[in-house]
């Protein structure tokens, strides 16, 4: 992350504030100049005028610009005195010389007149010009940091900032999906014909989403380390400013820089600051501001193509916030997941830290993996850091499985806390997902299963990937949808006694899909066939579903519906994960065992599954 401190932008200051610097040196000299050295010693002008009048006086000379009468007496001694610079004055000077036959000569001192006009008018127009341009110049491009300089570009290490990073995909361990889609990036940076020789088309940006500390700077800079480009890192915070049009200006700014560094990787961490929602409120204020720089980001994404060699990472960890028109095509049109690591990307992770450090024999990393579920990537090479540190202090020259396990508390102890499970909160996710699954399952879409996590996730603490995507769905389909949403929930009541706050999305979710399948779709036997719900106009699950024309007899009708649909859901759950009682136990075994269960070893779990009778299933 160390970048050269390129003065690229003090050149156009540097002529500006020499320029000040000898106008100020020009000013003095021409000061001294004009300060008046007359020859002789000086005496009072009445003295002057008394030697006139006496005639003891030979000559006199008027200075006219420094308004001194200079005299040489009788002796020949050479004197001078100053005179009052008004009309009046002189006049009675000359006349007083006069009377007394002294010979007088005014010296105009022209020389003196220029240049005092050059150093009291021109120059300091000069100097105000040359001020001016420095703050403009400051202003624009900026230059040295803070104050009103650097206003419009970024500061600090970004000042043309970028580095070439010697990481490479072999540093990053555990996201091997995340690193299979990026290769695709590197394999175009390094060697751009061979993709259009195959008519393919690389992404300009790919969003990485994700939770903090889970690699996504790592592998960004993978990238450009695996492709030898340059890599720009800047976070979207900094374009974000309450001045109208700054942030927009620093994009630009920072597309300049890149496109003359090209080929390049920018890696934009933290995008959801600059690339919110348009329209979506939030702040008092300074939407114009982020709207601008929103609108700057599209334009700068539009204006490059993958042939320049440019290619745009960006990391957030809310995609969902993010402005739908950065993840069209052209923009941000992959988006990569990285979620926290499970069981073998852990022990992967610790694999890869710890193989720097002098192991002792004892240490076990896959046991280390096993109780560090929720730990970031960050967390672990922090666990591993931690206890290189305490081995030191203590003295030894080997890092012992106990140094690590003080480690692994050390940083659960610390801040991040909160994210991390403790082994009954695991096992509840594991319960919730293995539901999920079995039921899933059980409705004899075993297929769509792909892989059950108790992992947290995002903002969600397990899952399980589904893989159907039917466009047309018949009412039992909306019911089995509805059973497999509930299911998670009811195997935590079957099995522990209670349900928790991990089914909120699923029950979200359910409701709305079962007033669709009432209010929308009039899918329930012995209604009639009215759409009770009015049409959706945001086009979102969830949004806009109005129904406050409804009568209250017919919103009565809706919600009884409405409600018969989910507690005959929840039964169909419960008596399902009853029958595969046996597949469930198993399931929540491995997934407390290895957090997270796919491919064969889900398939053949999965195989024991007890058919449903579709008798039960009821309705059509
Ligand atoms: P993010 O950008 O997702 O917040 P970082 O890339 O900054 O996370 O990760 C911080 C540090 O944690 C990395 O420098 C690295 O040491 C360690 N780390 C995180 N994820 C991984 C990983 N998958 N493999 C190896 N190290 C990792």
């Amino acid at each position: 992350m160390s970048s050269p401190d390129t003065p690229r932008h003090i050149p156009p200051l540097l002529p500006a504030v020499v320029t000040v610097i000898a106008l100020l040196a020009l000013g003095a000299a021409g000061f001294r100049y004009l300060a008046p050295a007359p020859p002789g010693a000086e005496v009072g002008l009445d003295r002057v005028r008394a030697a006139a009048l006496a005639g003891d006086l030979q000559r006199a000379t008027l200075l006219d610009q420094d308004a001194v009468v200079v005299v040489v007496d009788a002796a020949g001694a050479v004197l001078h005195a100053a005179y009052p610079a008004s009309d009046v004055a002189t006049a009675q000077l000359v006349a007083d010389l006069a009377t007394g036959d002294v010979a007088v000569r005014v010296d105009p001192q022209v020389d003196k007149a220029v240049v005092g006009v050059l150093v009291t008018v021109v120059l300091p127009l000069i100097l105000l010009a040359a001020l001016f341009a420095i703050v403009l110049v400051a202003t624009r491009d900026g230059a040295g940091a803070g104050g009103v300089a650097g206003f419009g570009r970024l500061r600090g290490r970004q000042a043309g900032g970028h580095d070439r990073p010697d990481v490479r995909f072999s540093d990053v361990a555990g996201i091997d999906e995340a690193v299979v889609e990026l290769r695709e990036v590197v394999d175009h940076l390094r060697d751009p014909s061979r993709l259009a020789t195959l008519g393919g088309r690389p992404p300009k940006g790919v969003l990485l989403a994700g939770p903090p500390g889970v690699g996504k700077t790592l592998v960004a800079r993978a990238v450009a380390g695996e492709a030898g480009v340059a890599f720009f890192h800047v976070a979207g915070a900094e374009f974000v400013e309450s001045l109208v049009g700054v942030g927009a200006a620093r994009v630009r700014d920072l597309f300049a820089q890149v496109r003359e560094a090209a080929p390049a990787i920018v890696f934009i961490d933290e995008v959801d600051a600059a690339g919110r929602r348009r329209g979506a409120g939030g702040a008092v204020g300074g939407t114009d501001e982020r709207e601008q720089t929103l609108n700057q980001l599209l334009v700068e994404m539009d204006g490059f193509s993958v042939d320049d060699g440019i290619v745009v990472l960006a990391a957030t960890n809310r995609p969902d916030i993010l402005d739908p028109a950065l993840l069209r095509p052209g923009r941000f049109d992959r988006q990569v997941e990285i979620g926290r690591p499970d069981l073998a990307a852990r022990q992967a992770i610790l694999t890869l830290h710890a193989g720097t450090r002098p192991l002792h024999p004892d240490v076990d990393l896959a046991a280390l993996a096993g109780r560090t579920p929720g730990f970031t990537g960050a967390d672990l090479a922090a666990v591993v850091n931690e206890a290189s540190l305490l081995a030191a202090r203590t003295g030894a020259t080997q890092v012992t499985q106990s140094h690590l396990v003080e480690g692994v508390d050390r940083v659960r102890s610390g801040p991040r806390a909160s994210q991390v499970l403790t082994d009954a909160e695991r096992h509840r996710v594991a319960v919730h997902e293995a539901g999920h699954a079995v039921v899933v399952a059980a409705l004899g879409r075993a297929a769509e299963v792909t892989r059950v996590q108790a992992v947290p996730r995002g903002r969600t603490l397990g899952s399980v990937t589904l893989g159907g995507d039917a466009v047309l769905r018949a009412a039992e389909d909306l019911r089995d949808d509805l059973v497999a949403l509930l299911a998670g929930r009811t195997a935590e009541r079957d099995r522990l006694g209670s349900a928790s706050t991990l089914g909120e999305d699923d029950l979200a979710r359910a409701t709305g899909l079962a007033r669709d399948l009432v209010g929308a779709h009039a899918l329930v036997e012995g209604l009639p066939p009215r759409r009770l719900l009015a049409p959706r106009t945001a086009g979102h699950l969830g949004e806009a579903t109005d129904d406050a024309v409804l009568g209250a007899d017919a919103r009565e009708r809706l919600d009884t519906a409405v409600d018969a649909e989910l507690v005959a859901a929840e039964a169909r759950a419960s008596s399902l994960l009853q029958v595969n009682g046996a597949v469930l136990e198993k399931l929540v075994g491995e997934l407390d065992r290895l957090e997270s269960v796919d491919g064969h070893r889900l398939h053949a779990l999965l195989a024991g599954i007890i058919p449903p009778a579709r008798a039960t299933a009821g309705q059509r």
